[in-house]
This record gives structure tokens, sequence and C-alpha cells, in this order.
């Protein structure tokens, strides 16, 4: 067989398009890959031709160095793709099926997953809890970044697409159902929005607009999100969202002159560990600054919904305990004010499906809301190095150029 084109991680700033590997049914050794789950046997697997792969906040925290990545490691959790061959354990997928690959790489067999837990399934990394394709310390799952990948217990994890013309039609929507959209939107539901909500969005990159676009759907009264970068505001603004630049303050002080009072029933976390100050302080970062506004600025009784990533270790962190993952949290107020925290990789199963319907019934534009950019595989490095200047855009690769 053929190879298989790949994006991996060269070091800090750095990935290319390498080529590695044709997948197989069998885990090998690998920049990355942890030495209990070498050899590892996949027959519940399945080869996916990748059809739409996107690139991702959260690749950027190891692109960026601040991170244990290793050099050469293969990228890319946001994966859509055709199936193209089946392990012989697979039951229900067949050649031939379209399907949407939720990021959390789960068992369906622990007691995680069978409580709907799949973003932290007991058997898939020998580290920890939790898995995800092309990840640091998530096992060593190869990235889909690439032409080609398998996809393990396929039957259990894959999202399969109806009907192959409509979803072609829809696909840079459907590619969000990898990661973003189900992300964005268990934000919001774990902020307790609903119908009439004030919502704060921190954060207007890709998973914020897809959480302030979930608010919307879930019925939210009114919509703001923050952020520094004056593009992405505009981008959110683009779709009906009340905008704060938190470069000029601190947002709850101009919460006030937009929903009435300086604060908010519910908000979401879409920044993470990477956050900078407010006000004087946005030229720096301040780890912290996002978990203390929130606690701040949302109401007694309110709910933190945290998709933004904070980490066990930062090698780039500003202090000794950041780089250990320990940041000044100011927990009394977020306990006096008897806040709810959510926080983790988001169960994207428990979205993907009633998130694909509103998807193939018109009831949410999530590509326009993130503005959805499609790019060949080959140009990955200019996305990634646009993406990380703070483009308001949603890069998703197209390795087969199928897209358009
Ligand atoms: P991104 O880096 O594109 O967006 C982050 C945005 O936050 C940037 O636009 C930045 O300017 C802004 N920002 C920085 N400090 C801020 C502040 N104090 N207030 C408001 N905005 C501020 O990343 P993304 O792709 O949108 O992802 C956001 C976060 O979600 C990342 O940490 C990512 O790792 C995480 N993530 C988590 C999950 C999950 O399952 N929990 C899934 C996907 C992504
Ligand atoms: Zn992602
Ligand atoms: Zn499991």
């Amino acid at each position: 067989m053929a190879g298989n084109k790949a994006v991996t991680y060269v070091g800090p700033g750095k990935v290319e398009v390498d080529t590695i590997e044709y997948p197989g049914f069998v885990l090998k050794d690998g920049p990355g890959v942890n030495p209990a789950n070498v050899g590892r046997e996949t027959p519940h697997g399945v080869i996916l031709k990748n059809v739409a792969t996107n690139i991702c906040g959260s690749d950027q925290h190891m692109v960026r160095g601040r991170t244990t990545a290793p050099a050469g490691l293969v990228l890319g959790h946001e994966i859509t793709g055709e199936v193209i061959e089946t392990g012989r354990d697979v039951e229900f997928i067949k050649v031939g099926d379209l399907v949407s690959v939720p990021f959390n790489i789960a068992c369906g067999r622990c007691r995680n997953c069978k409580e709907g837990k799949t973003g932290i399934c007991l058997n898939v990394n020998p580290d920890r809890p939790g898995s995800a394709y092309g990840y640091v310390d998530m096992g060593g799952w190869v990235g889909g970044q690439a032409e080609y990948v398998m996809v393990p217990y396929a039957d259990w994890n894959l999202l399969k697409f109806p009907d192959r013309d409509q979803a072609m039609e829809k696909i840079l929507d459907l590619t969000m159902l990898s990661d973003i959209f189900p992300t964005g939107f268990h934000g919001c539901v774990t902020a307790g929005v609903t119908v009439g909500s004030t919502v704060y969005v921190a954060g207007a990159g890709p998973v914020g607009l897809a959480a302030a676009a979930s608010a919307q759907l879930l019925g939210a009264a009114v919509v703001i999100v923050g952020d520094l970068n004056a593009e992405r505001l505009a981008q959110a603004r683009s779709f009906g969202c009340e905008t704060i630049d938190v470069s000029e303050g601190d947002p709850k002080d101009q919460l006030a002159a937009i929903v009435g009072e300086p604060e908010v029933d519910c908000a979401v976390d879409a920044v993470g560990f990477e956050a900078r100050g407010h006000g004087r302080e946005s030229a720096t970062e301040h780890p912290a600054t996002v978990l203390n506004s929130l606690m701040d600025l949302t109401r007694a009784g309110g709910a933190l919904g945290i998709p933004g990533l904070y980490v066990t270790g930062d090698p780039g962190a500003g202090d000794e305990a950041a780089r250990h993952g320990s940041l000044s949290i100011r927990i009394g107020l977020g306990w006096a004010k008897s806040h709810s925290f959510t926080t983790g990789q988001c169960p994207v199963m428990k979205y993907h499906r009633k998130l694909m319907m509103a998807i193939l019934n018109d009831r949410v534009q999530i590509a326009k809301a993130v503005n959805a950019t499609p790019i060949s595989i080959g140009d990955a490095p200019r996305g990634y190095h646009e993406f990380d200047q703070g483009a308001a855009r949603k890069y998703v690769l197209d390795p087969h150029g199928l897209l358009n």
C-alpha cells in the first residue's frame, strides 16, 4: 500500500508534511507512542480515507512548545472520513460509510464509557484516563491530519452520516462534529445555558465561537463574547453576538452596558491556560485570569463551563507553580457564590448525533460561525502559522481534494 501524507510536529513553531506509514490494525512504535500501547491490536478498528481534518487550538498548545510533545508526533484529532477497510471484529460500520470521529478515543467497555464519560475512558491510554488521536500523553494513537487514519473501537466511536450526498453538501459544518461544536455546546450545557439565559463566553477562537453559536441554539437571550483579537470579535458579531474587548479592561465592567447589570447567568471559558490578562495586563499571560474573572462575573448559583484546556505541566509557564499546573485560583469566591464548575475533555459522543441533526436540518450554521476555511494538506504549515497569528478562521485540511 502507498504511503500516507501527514502533518507532524517538528519543534516549537514548526510543523511539516511528511510521508508516514499507511495505517494498519496494530499500534506500532513511533514518536509519542506509549510503550505499553506498542503492538496493541485493533481488530475492532477501521481505516478511514480522511475527507476533512481540522487544525485546533489544542494542537497549538503543542506546536507553541507549551507541552512535552515529542518531535515527529503525527498531529490531528478532528477527523471526518470515509471507511475504506474494516477490521475483522467490526460488525455494523461498513466500507463506504461517511463518518465523524469523536476526538476522544473510547473503548465502550469500561466503567466510564458505560456512564457516557468517553473523555476519560480507562482502557485506551496507559498513562491516565482519557485519550485522543495525535496528542501528547494520550497513548500514542496516530493523528488524523493525514490522508488515512486508523480508528479503533469503530462500531462504538463512529457517527455515520445518514446520506452521503447530503453530508458532502454540508461537510464543512459536519466536520465540526469531531470536536469544537460538541465542545462549545458542552461548555454551554454545563454552564446551565437555557432559554432566556445571559451568557458570557471568554475567547473568540473556534471553540468560543462554537460555544456562542451553541448558546444561541439553546435559546440564550444574550450572548456576549470576550477576546482581545479585533478580527475574532468581528467574527462573533457577524452572527449576532455582543462583544467585549478585554484589552480595554475587566469584562465585568463592560457587561453592565450590555445586559444592564455587571453579571451573567452562565459563563464559558474557551481560552484555557495560555490566557492573557485584562486591560493593561493583556500584553502578557496570566493563566488564572479567565477562571477568576468568570467567578467574578457569574451570578451566585450560576455555573462555569470550562472547555479551555489546563495542563498538569507547562514548560513555558511564567512561574514555578504554573510549570506544574498550579494556578492562583480564587476558589473562595466561587465557593461563596455556590458556583458549579465543569472541566475536562468534552465527551463528544453525548452530543454529536443531536448536533448533526441540527446541522442537517438547517437549525445552525456552525461552519459560517467559525469561518471554516478549507486548505490543502500541503498548506498545513501556513494554516498553523496563520491560526497562531490569530486569524479569525477554522482551518480545515482537505487531504484528498474533496472539499468545495
Ligand atoms: P484559540 O487559541 O484559537 O482561541 C483562544 C482565544 O482566547 C484567542 O482568540 C485568544 O486571543 C483569546 N484569549 C486569550 N486570553 C483571553 C482572555 N483573558 N479573555 C478572553 N479571550 C482571551 O483556541 P480554540 O481552538 O478556540 O480553543 C480554545 C481552548 O479550548 C483551548 O485551550 C483548547 O485546547 C481547548 N479545547 C478543549 C476541548 C475540550 O474537550 N475540553 C476541545 C477543544 C479545544
Ligand atoms: Zn480539537
Ligand atoms: Zn472506555
